[in-house]
């Protein structure tokens, strides 16, 4: 079992450490809210006041952070603390540029890194059932297994540095696109007569069949446990949806991909957004798709 630091005990890294706990790990956890550091101790985790005092001695460093500056500053300061050979892994969904600079610096300081986002929400990080996008040399994929193995799998080895961001961000992408594509059907299906059951029934097992209508459906009964059915409750919230399409769009931008349909998609989630609907689940665009007019 390792002696591990957590940064970022959030509405993921919380549970996620507390994962870490159950599996015999050693755990020092920071975050800069008082109040989720007390939270973890209760879990299990030893609240620590700074990086530098969680990371010191420590084999494994996680971190769980809102976004690639975060992710930047809070490596900067772990790397300073972190004896070399320690293995800093990023679970944060992050724009890929910064993963691989945060690579970069690690090996500098001869530490083993992978980016590791996950997909699966809080739920997913209480139940220990997240999914892992790894990216970074195998060695570290190999070292790190065993520790992503305590907070969920399947655990895929997407290829080297901020190749774990490009999977999470390229699946999120299909996610969001296709989400606005079922809202529209059962919208269109509504103004032709088309019952909610009746589309349901048919494009489920046809070749409309999807995620966001077999899992996610955007409208209350044909799928009992999708957010529909208890008021769009997230889940998953449209303004995390709204971040990882801001995120496809700059890595589209930096490679010099054109994505029309991600482009579209990350604008009517940015509207949705600034219209106050960031916290309600993101399958919840329907009722503001329904209340647009036609251009
Ligand atoms: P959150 O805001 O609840 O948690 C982030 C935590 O980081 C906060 O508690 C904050 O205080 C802490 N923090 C920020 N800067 C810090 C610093 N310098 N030192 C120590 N602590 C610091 O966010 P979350 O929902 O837990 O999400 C975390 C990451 O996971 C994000 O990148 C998000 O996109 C990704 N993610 C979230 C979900 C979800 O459903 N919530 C799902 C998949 C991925």
């Amino acid at each position: 079992m390792a002696t591990i630091a957590f940064i970022g005990l959030g509405n993921m890294g919380g549970p996620m450490a507390a994962n870490l706990v159950k599996a015999g790990h050693a755990v020092r956890g920071h975050d800069l809210i008082e109040a989720n550091r007390e939270a973890a101790r209760a879990a299990g985790v030893v609240p620590a006041g700074s990086i530098a005092e969680a990371v010191a001695g420590a084999a494994v460093v996680v971190t769980m952070l809102p976004a690639g500056r975060h992710v930047l500053a809070v490596w900067e300061e772990a790397l300073a603390s972190a004896a070399p050979g320690t293995l800093l892994i990023d679970s944060s969904t992050i724009d890929v540029d910064s993963a691989r600079r945060a690579h970069a610096m690690a090996a500098e300081r001869g530490c083993p890194s992978i980016d590791a986002p996950v997909s699966g929400g809080t739920g997913g990080a209480a139940a220990g059932t997240l999914t892992f996008m790894c990216g970074g040399e195998p060695a570290a994929f190999t070292a790190a297994e065993p520790i992503l193995k305590a907070m969920g799998r399947p655990i895929v080895h997407c290829g080297p540095a901020g190749n774990g961001q490009a999977a999470k961000i390229c699946n999120n992408m299909i996610l969001g696109i296709s989400m606005i594509g079922v809202c529209e059907a059962f919208v269109l299906a509504e103004r032709l007569g088309l019952s909610h059951q009746a589309l349901f029934d048919v494009a489920s097992t046809s070749s409309g069949q999807c995620w966001s209508l077999t899992t996610y459906c955007p409208v209350p009964g044909p799928v009992p446990t999708s957010p529909a059915n208890r008021d769009y409750v997230p889940g998953f919230a449209a303004a995390l949806m709204r971040k990882d399409l801001d995120l496809a769009q700059e890595a589209a931008r930096s490679t010099g991909v054109a994505t029309p349909l991600g482009a579209e998609a990350a604008g009517l989630y940015a509207a949705f957004a600034e219209a106050g609907q960031g916290g309600t689940d993101f399958s919840s665009i329907i009722a503001f798709l329904r209340s647009r007019k036609p251009e």
